[in-house]
């Protein structure tokens, strides 16, 4: 008898949600309508020319402006957005959206030349049609494909080798600029992605916001601005967070930087602000 019951509970058991699953899934249940209801925000971080110290573009990060938990920062629903799949929707919003304020500002503001940067996830690569797409968003929001940059994490390239190495051909024969984000937190090697028509790396923050006190992190940075320099391939630095940060990286001479020093990713009213004011770092 107690072996039946004890199945019973456990069946009981299994019907009923735990608290965490409860609440992913109510998370889940308000990120599907979240599009509809207008609670997606693109913000927008500033991309500095290291050399001159002028702004050279913005990189497009979204927020989700919940009814009940305000602000929920992309580290708390990207992950569940890839799981099911509203990632590919979402993707082409933020896409389309970036493109258009891109072009109403390089309208306004025609001295920067700037770059939108939009990342992508593996989710979006497994759509055979996407550089066809973009290039349908860019010819509808009348963007220069130049000024448009892709980021794509080093593990979504390894994880989908072939498929990503063909789209990435697709959108630099477009005139697309590719861009590898977070790079140095996977296992590839510089050789190895070589063989992607890659324009820039970024060097995950992890490296750049230990320059200062381990050695061993200047030195993979020092290595990575090195190599990149050697193959043709232009380097941002993120997570600039101090003046210290900025000095070391000047001396290593890499090209562009984003981080907290800077700003941190802004509303689209005060990054024109900040295009008026055209400060030099
Ligand atoms: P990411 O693409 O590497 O974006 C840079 C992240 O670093 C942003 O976090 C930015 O706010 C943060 N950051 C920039 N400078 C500093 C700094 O000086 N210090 C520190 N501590 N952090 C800094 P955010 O906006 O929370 O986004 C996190 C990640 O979520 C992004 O990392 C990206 O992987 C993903 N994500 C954001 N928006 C999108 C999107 O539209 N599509 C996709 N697929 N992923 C997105
Ligand atoms: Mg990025
Ligand atoms: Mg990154
Ligand atoms: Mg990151």
């Amino acid at each position: 008898h107690a072996k039946i019951q004890g199945k019973a509970r456990q069946q009981m058991f299994d019907v009923t949600m735990s608290a965490d699953n409860l609440a992913r899934l109510q998370l889940e249940i308000d990120l599907r309508r979240a599009k509809e209801r207008e609670q997606l925000l693109v913000y927008y971080q500033p991309i500095v020319n290291l050399k001159t110290g002028h702004l050279s573009g913005f990189e497009a990060l979204m927020r989700w402006k919940h009814p009940h938990r305000g602000a929920v920062s992309p580290g708390a629903f990207i992950p569940l957005a890839e799981e099911t799949g509203l990632i590919v929707p979402m993707g082409w919003w933020i896409l389309q959206e970036a493109c258009e304020q891109i072009r109403l500002w390089g309208e306004e503001f025609p001295d920067f030349a700037l770059t939108i940067s939009v990342n992508l996830s593996g989710r979006q690569f497994s759509q055979p049609q996407l550089a066809k797409e973009v290039g349908k968003i860019l010819k509808a929001t009348r963007v220069n494909p130049q000024r448009l940059r892709l980021e794509i994490t080093e593990t979504t390239i390894m994880e989908n080798e072939t498929i990503v190495a063909q789209t990435l051909q697709d959108l630099k024969a477009m005139d697309i600029q590719l861009s590898i984000d977070d790079f140095g937190t996977g296992y590839s090697s510089l050789s190895r992605l070589r063989s992607f028509p890659i324009d820039t790396l970024k060097i995950d923050r992890s490296f750049v916001m230990r320059m200062e006190q381990e050695p061993e992190n200047l030195e993979i940075t020092r290595a990575i601005i090195r190599m990149a320099d050697s193959l043709g391939i232009e380097v941002i630095a993120e997570g600039i967070e101090h003046q210290e940060h900025l000095q070391l990286l000047r001396k290593l001479r890499c090209k562009y930087g984003q981080g907290y020093l800077f700003a941190k990713p802004l509303a689209a009213e005060d990054a024109i602000a900040l295009l008026r004011e055209n400060p030099k770092w």
